[in-house]
C-alpha cells in the first residue's frame, strides 16, 4: 500500500492544529493509502508541541520534529521533507489555507504516473491588501524576467510529490532556500491546480510586508545573477556617457573658453552617478552576504527533539 507523508510546518499554531488534524483524518478516510502526518514545530512558544505530542500518543500516524528555535518556514519544510518516509509526500500549511480536500484528486493524478507532482496556485489575490498584491505581481514579473527557472505567480507551497522528486529536492542543500524556485529547478512534470484564496482558520499570518520583501530579494538572488550583469551594463553605459561628455567639454572649451559655470549640473551628475554606484554596491553586497552565509556551511535547522521513522 502507498504511504502518503504530509509535512506540516507549524509556528505557533496551537489553535489550528486540532482543526487541521480532524480535517486530515476525515480526508484520509476517503484515500486508500497509509498516512504519515509529520508536524514540524518551528520553535513555537505556545502549546503547539504539547498538542502534537498529545495526538502522537493516541495516533500511530503522527510524527514530529521540533526545532531548538524559530528557523523559518523554509527550514521547516526542508527538515520535514528529510524526515518523511512515504512514497508520496505533501506539504501543507497548518492553518487550513491549503484545502486538504484537494489531496484525493492530487493523489489520484499521481497514481496515473503521468505526473511527478501536483502543485497548487491561487486563482486570484482576492482578500489580500492592495499594496501587497501589487508588489507580489511585480515580484513575479521581475524574477521571471531575470531567472531561467520559472516561478509561477500565485504558487503555493502546497503540493504532492513522488519520492523521486522529494529526493531530488533534498539534494539541494543550500542555506538560502527559496522553495518556489527549488521545486521548479529540479524539473519533473508538474500539474497545476488552482483554487480560490482562503482565509486562515485561526490566528494571524506570520508574514508582514517587510518579511515578504526580504523573502523576495532572497528569491531573486538565489535564482538569478542578472542584477550583477545589470550593474556591469550600467557601468559601461556611464563610461560611455562620460567619454562623450569629456570630448564635448574639451571641444567647447577650445572654442568658447572656460567661463566658470555649470556647477549645478556637475553636482547633479555626481549625485546621480554615486547613487547608481551605491545601489549596485548594495546589489553586490547581497550576493556577497549570501555567499558568505553559504560558505559558513551552518546547518539549516537544529532539532531539539523528534519522533520520526527516519534513521
Ligand atoms: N510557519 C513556520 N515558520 C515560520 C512562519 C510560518 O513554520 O517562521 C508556518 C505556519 O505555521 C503555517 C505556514 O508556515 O503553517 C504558513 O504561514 P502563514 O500562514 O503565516 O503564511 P501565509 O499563509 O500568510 O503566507
Ligand atoms: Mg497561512
Amino acid at each position: 500500500m502507498d504511504k502518503i507523508s504530509i509535512v506540516v510546518p507549524c509556528f505557533n499554531e496551537e489553535e489550528n492544529i486540532p482543526l487541521f488534524y480532524e480535517k486530515i483524518k476525515e480526508i484520509m478516510e476517503g484515500i486508500n493509502a497509509e498516512l504519515e502526518l509529520l508536524f514540524v514545530d518551528d520553535g513555537s512558544s505556545d502549546k503547539t508541541l504539547e498538542i502534537i505530542k498529545e495526538y502522537q500518543k493516541s495516533d500511530g500516524a503522527v510524527r514530529y520534529v521540533s526545532f531548538s528555535r524559530n528557523f523559518g518556514k523554509e527550514a521547516a519544510m526542508y527538515a520535514g521533507l528529510r524526515e518523511t518516509t512515504g512514497n508520496y509526500v505533501a506539504i501543507m500549511d497548518a492553518d487550513l489555507q491549503d484545502p486538504p480536500e484537494l489531496l484525493k484528486e492530487m493523489y489520484e493524478t499521481l497514481l496515473t504516473k503521468e505526473y511527478d507532482c501536483v502543485a497548487t496556485k491561487r486563482k486570484t489575490r482576492k482578500g489580500e491588501p492592495i499594496i501587497r498584491s501589487l508588489f507580489a505581481r511585480l515580484f513575479y514579473k521581475i524574477i521571471n524576467k531575470m531567472s531561467k527557472t520559472e516561478i509561477v505567480s500565485g504558487a503555493r507551497d502546497y503540493r504532492l510529490m513522488t519520492r523521486q522528486m522529494v529526493d531530488s529536492i533534498l539534494q539541494l542543500s543550500e542555506y538560502n532556500r527559496f522553495s518556489k524556485g527549488i521545486f521548479s529547478w529540479v524539473g519533473f512534470k508538474t500539474k497545476w491546480i488552482s483554487y480560490d484564496n482562503r482565509k486562515r482558520a485561526r490566528g494571524k499570518s506570520k508574514w508582514n510586508f517587510w518579511k515578504l520583501f526580504a523573502y523576495s530579494v532572497d528569491g531573486i538572488t538565489a535564482f538569478s545573477t542578472v542584477p550583477l550583469v545589470l550593474s556591469a551594463l550600467m557601468g559601461m553605459l556611464f563610461c560611455f556617457l562620460a567619454f562623450i561628455m569629456i570630448i564635448f567639454i574639451i571641444v567647447k572649451t577650445c572654442i568658447y573658453g572656460d567661463p566658470v559655470s555649470g556647477w549645478p549640473s556637475t553636482i547633479c551628475v555626481i549625485l546621480f552617478v554615486s547613487g547608481v554606484q551605491l545601489f549596485f554596491l548594495g546589489v553586490f553586497g547581497q550576493y556577497m552576504s549570501k555567499a558568505y552565509l553559504e560558505i559558513k556551511n551552518r546547518p539549516i535547522y537544529i532539532i531539539k527533539e523528534k519522533n520520526t521513522d527516519k534513521k
